[in-house]
């Protein structure tokens, strides 16, 4: 059997090019895009922030602030996730008390994030009605990061599994990340869209490759995932404000895509 040159050559190249023939895979993210996360967190450092209005005036403290420079260094060491929070509240808790933190204390922190890692998984409302009707169409694929074992145990508790045709957990979500993915999936950025609340993970990263992007943002999001540039003027991205959205944005998306509308 012989190859001949004629029978490789179309696909080369392809899988960089920024247009494709129209939309052939559709992404959605875990967190805050189909089930509640951020929501939790936000309970967790409430409650890290009363530990440690037992050692100091809160009000002068700068907490939030504190334990926020933590985690954002701390990313880089521990990833993102559940088991990287608890580290970095117990480092900034050491710090804030000037290391009077005491053991029943950092006992509670680390209950806190064992009640975090076994909490329920609770699916936004319509968003398993949009992924079916949006799987029934198009290849989905769920694209998600964290804790590895936190986000298998969502993926499995979510009932959800069996409507996406792959499941990465990634850790991290930045434009090389979503290249290497691309490349896996045969896939070129202009016939792909990802779905996500965070402009920073989900958004951004993919229109800068040239891909499309639906923006459903949550109504808690964290500091660093808000910390993005995105071009809101791009005819790539679209935004709704619940599942309910979804199925027409990615229709609108199909439509341009199909027509070479988008730049
Ligand atoms: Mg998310």
């Amino acid at each position: 059997m012989h190859a001949t040159p004629a029978a490789v050559a179309p696909a080369a190249g392809r899988h960089n090019a920024p247009m494709g023939n129209g939309i052939r895979m559709v992404a959605f993210d875990g967190d805050d895009t189909l089930w509640r996360s951020q929501d939790y967190f936000d309970d967790a450092q409430a409650r890290f922030e009363q530990i440690i209005g037992g050692y100091v005036d809160l009000a002068d403290a700068r907490v939030a602030e504190r334990l926020y420079a933590f985690e954002k260094a701390n990313l880089a060491w521990f990833g993102y996730g559940v088991k990287g929070m608890a580290l970095s509240m117990i480092e900034a808790a050491v710090e804030i008390t000037g290391q009077r933190i005491g053991a029943a204390d950092v006992q509670r922190i680390v209950g806190m994030a064992k009640e975090l890692l076994r909490h329920p998984v609770e699916l936004l409302p319509g968003i398993r009605e949009a992924v079916a009707d949006i799987a029934s169409r198009h290849d989905v694929v769920l694209i998600t990061k964290g804790d590895l074992f936190h986000q298998e145990a969502k993926v499995r508790d979510s009932g959800m599994a069996d409507l996406f045709r792959r499941i990465e957990i990634v850790s991290e979500k930045d434009p090389g990340t979503y290249a290497r993915l691309l490349e896996e999936f045969g896939i070129a950025a202009g016939e792909f869209v990802m779905v996500g609340n965070s402009l920073r993970s989900d958004i951004a990263p993919v229109l800068s490759l040239g891909g499309w992007g639906v923006h459903m943002p949550y109504h808690t999001t964290w500091s660093h995932e808000a910390d993005a540039s995105v071009d809101a003027g791009s005819t790539r991205m679209r935004s709704v404000e619940s599942p309910a959205g979804l199925v027409p944005a990615v229709a609108e998306i199909v439509a341009a895509a199909a027509s070479g509308a988008a730049p």
